[in-house]
């Protein structure tokens, strides 16, 4: 049973309904009231799995305000679970402030392990995940959204973005613009769906790959980068290594580098070295 006045935070499934844990669905159960983001899009699972406890909407636009209410009720004795449209909540969703106020006000706040979109995509992802950066959505704004990206530009770690179908194109234009074609992305789309795929390419292939079928582009999206890494390190896509090759049978190293940089927006001294290394 669950002890009075607590918060508890239930993760809920990013699409497969199976994925939902049974402490998630006994907390779901038990509480006096359940915090969510749409009470309509709740309704749907708590009703798949026959629990009746009445909700209360908390959401973006009421948040500040409805979480001094569900304070109120918790110091009361009563217990909340709080819930979002899918996955875990306040990881790019509702939720900060009503925490927050809790951990304030010295009521207990359980946090229950479950789907998140970020973390699934990740362990697919064959990136490097011994570090990562979170960095929710980027910016829907052009200018914004390469300067976000120029600041993260030499960021070591793995770096995971939600995205949305509409601006994927955008910002993987802006990511081969920045980061150059050969830094490789992952595209983690409908995960735990029917139509889930993960695929993995260098930046400059996968705008091509997109660009050659808008489906490609739909349903819920997380994009990943590989961190930067040190010279040496940088694997070349398949483009570039093609003009390298190229240019190097007319041209000595250094000149042939320098063009396919200026070609590919590359970097000059990693392709001298991948050149070097690859006995070009
Ligand atoms: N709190 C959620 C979580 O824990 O993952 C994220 C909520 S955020 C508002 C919604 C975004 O998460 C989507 O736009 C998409 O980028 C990502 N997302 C959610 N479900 C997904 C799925 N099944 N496959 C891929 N990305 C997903």
């Amino acid at each position: 049973m669950c002890p009075a006045a607590a918060l508890y935070i239930v993760p809920t499934p990013i699409g497969n309904l199976g994925d939902i844990s049974q402490r998630a669905l006994d907390t779901l159960q038990q509480v006096d009231v359940i915090a969510c983001e749409d009470t309509r899009h709740t309704a749907k699972l708590l009703s798949h799995y026959q629990i009746t406890t009445s909700t209360w909407a908390l959401h973006d636009h009421n948040e500040q305000y409805k979480a001094e209410q569900l304070v109120t009720r918790l110091l009361s004795g009563q217990s909340v679970a709080l819930v979002s449209d899918a996955g875990t909540p306040l990881i790019s969703d509702p939720g900060y402030h009503l925490v927050n106020q809790c951990r304030e006000a010295g009521i207990q706040v359980i946090p229950l392990p479950g789907p998140c979109a970020a973390i699934t995509a990740l362990s697919a992802a064959g990136l490097a995940t011994d570090r990562f950066a979170f960095e929710g959505f980027l910016p829907a704004k052009e200018k914004a959204r390469v300067d976000k990206i120029t600041h993260l530009m030499e960021e070591p770690r793995t770096l995971v973005f939600y995205e949305s179908p509409r601006r994927l194109l955008d910002s993987v234009a802006a990511l081969v613009r920045v980061l150059g074609e050969a830094r490789q992305l992952v595209i983690a789309r409908e995960l735990t769906k029917t139509f889930e795929t993960i695929h993995s390419l260098p930046a400059g292939d996968m705008l091509t790959w997109l660009k050659e079928d808008s489906n490609r582009c739909r349903g819920e999206i997380v994009l990943m980068v590989a961190g930067y890494k040190p010279d040496s390190e940088v694997v070349l896509c398949a483009e570039i290594v093609r003009t390298l090759t190229l240019l190097r049978s007319e041209l000595p190293l250094k000149k042939a580098a320098a063009l396919t940089a200026e070609i590919h927006g590359a970097k000059k001294n990693e392709l001298y070295k991948y050149g070097l290394e690859n006995g070009l």
